[in-house]
Parts: C-alpha cells; sequence; structure tokens
C-alpha cells in the first residue's frame, strides 16, 4: 500500500514536465516517509535495550529473584542513564534538523577545549589501556559554542578510545589552518573500511563489526557531532585504514560567520 502515485501517458509539451516533477516530488514523499519509519523502528529498538534490563531487573526483585542491593541499584542506575544518552540524543537531533538548535556562542580557546576534553575521558582510557595524549599549543582562539563543540569533539575521543584495543594511542591535535581552526583526532584502532566510511555519519548507523561487540553505543554519536559542527559553520571529515586506525577532523571557522543566520 506504500506505492508512491505515478502519472503516465502524458507525453511530451508542458503536460510532460508536470507529471516528470510530480513524478519526482511523489518519489521524495515516498522517501521521507520510509526513511521516517526507520528511524521510528531504530528508536524503538535502541530504547527496548536498556527499558527491557531495567523491567527484567525490577521484576526480579519483586519476585524475591534479586536482592536490591547497591549493586543492583548501581546497575539500574546506569541502565537509566544509558536511557536519558539516548532520549537526549534524540532531542540534540531533532532540534538541529529543524533549526531550532540554540546556540550559545563566545570565545573559546582551541588548545584548552582540547586539554579539557582529553581530560574527561582520561579514565575511560586508562581503563581499556589505551594511551590518549593531548597535542595542543595554545592560545587558540575562536567563536563557537563552548558545550557544543565539546560535545561534538567528546563524541570523537570515546569513540577513538572505544574502538581502539588495549596498547593502542589516540592523540588529540589543535592547529590554526587559515581562517580556519583544525581539530585532530586520531586513533591506531580497528578502522573502518572504505565500503562502510561513506555511512558512519548516518542515524543508528554502526559497522557489523561494532553491533555484536558490546561497546555500548547507539550510532547516533557521530550524527549528533556533524549536526552540532554543521549549525556552527563547521565540518567534519574522516580518513580511515581498516586494521590501523582512523582519524577524524572538524575544521570550524574562526570567525562567527554562522551568528548572522
Ligand atoms: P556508536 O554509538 O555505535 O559508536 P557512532 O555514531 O559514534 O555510534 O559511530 C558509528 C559507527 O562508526 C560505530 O558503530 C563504528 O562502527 C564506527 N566508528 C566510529 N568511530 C570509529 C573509530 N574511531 N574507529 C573505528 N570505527 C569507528
Amino acid at each position: 500500500g506504500d506505492r508512491a502515485v505515478r502519472v503516465t501517458g502524458v507525453g511530451k509539451g508542458e503536460l510532460g514536465e508536470l507529471a516528470a516533477a510530480f513524478n519526482t516530488m511523489s518519489q521524495r514523499l515516498e522517501d521521507t516517509e520510509r526513511q521516517r519509519k526507520e528511524m521510528v523502528s531504530d528508536i524503538a529498538h535502541e530504547l527496548r535495550t536498556p527499558l527491557g534490563n531495567i523491567t527484567g531487573w525490577l521484576e526480579a526483585t519483586q519476585d524475591g529473584i534479586a536482592k536490591p542491593d547497591p549493586e543492583l541499584i548501581a546497575m539500574l542506575l546506569r541502565e537509566a542513564f544509558q536511557l536519558e544518552h539516548i532520549v537526549n540524543d534524540l532531542q540534540d537531533l531533532a532540534q538541529a534538523d529543524a533549526g531550532t538548535l540554540r546556540l550559545y556562542p563566545g570565545p573559546v580557546d582551541a588548545a584548552d577545549l582540547v586539554e579539557q576534553v582529553t581530560a574527561a575521558h582520561r579514565t575511560q582510557a586508562e581503563e581499556k589501556g589505551v594511551s590518549l595524549r593531548a597535542d595542543a599549543a595554545g592560545p587558540l582562539e575562536l567563536v563557537a559554542d563552548p558545550t557544543r563543540l565539546h560535545q561534538a569533539l567528546s563524541n570523537l575521543v570515546s569513540n577513538a578510545v572505544r574502538y581502539t584495543p588495549e596498547g593502542g594511542r589516540v592523540t588529540v591535535h589543535t592547529r590554526q589552518e587559515g581562517e580556519h581552526v583544525l581539530f585532530e583526532v586520531a586513533d591506531t584502532g580497528v578502522g573502518i573500511s572504505a565500503e562502510d566510511l561513506p555511512h558512519v555519519f548516518d542515524r543508528f548507523w554502526r559497522a557489523e563489526k561494532s553491533r555484536s561487540r558490546s561497546t555500548g553505543g547507539s550510532g547516533l554519536g557521530l550524527a549528533i557531532t556533524r549536526q552540532l559542527v554543521r549549525a556552527q559553520g563547521g565540518t567534519v571529515s574522516v580518513t580511515s585504514e581498516p586494521g590501523r586506525g582512523s582519524t577524524f577532523r572538524i575544521l570550524m571557522p574562526v570567525g562567527p560567520d554562522f551568528l548572522s543566520e
């Protein structure tokens, strides 16, 4: 029942052009509708896992199978945080899509930001046995929303640590490039195949390997990073060599060109 309506047999001329335009429009609506359905199904899927864990353990506790000890509470809290995280991510994405994401721009020192983001992931890296290093010399000022830029960079660093096996290295680097400031997150991790590379910024997309592995992601991180960077007039890109590592780059304008929009 989802087939789009098609106008056929009207021949050439103005009517033909009108029919072609109608058919293009109809095809676009059909694509949008399919994407919307996929998105809703992906959201439901992502929420189901933590929610299922919470209800499962609460039921087990009610039935006396599990004890309501601090360990259980800690686990329930972790699952609730994961739910909260996904919902926040979805809201950020929805607002970015609608152009209603509020930005609070101000002066940001890129080198400071890199220090802060690496410091925030130090424990995560140490626990995994991955070396995490900031390679930035300030001051290197730009105008941006510090919280949103932190969030964008943080997603890249978190991924770099998660997709790098023990003994590997993650380096976060920043430098000026003309009218832009470049942030680079390089890892010596699993890498991304050429086939997968065009999809990494898609919503809910995860490489087959990361799906089966318990890396604890929802496939929204990079989509959000891209939206947050774009909203501030910047761009994100990636290069990767499977088995050797990946480098993600954020290129931000130094000046506040996005303020006038
Ligand atoms: P996730 O929550 O799954 O990490 P992301 O949107 O952050 O979602 O990333 C999407 C997918 O891109 C990941 O599941 C993983 O397959 C791949 N990916 C992202 N960052 C890296 C990286 N640094 N090295 C290898 N693969 C990566």
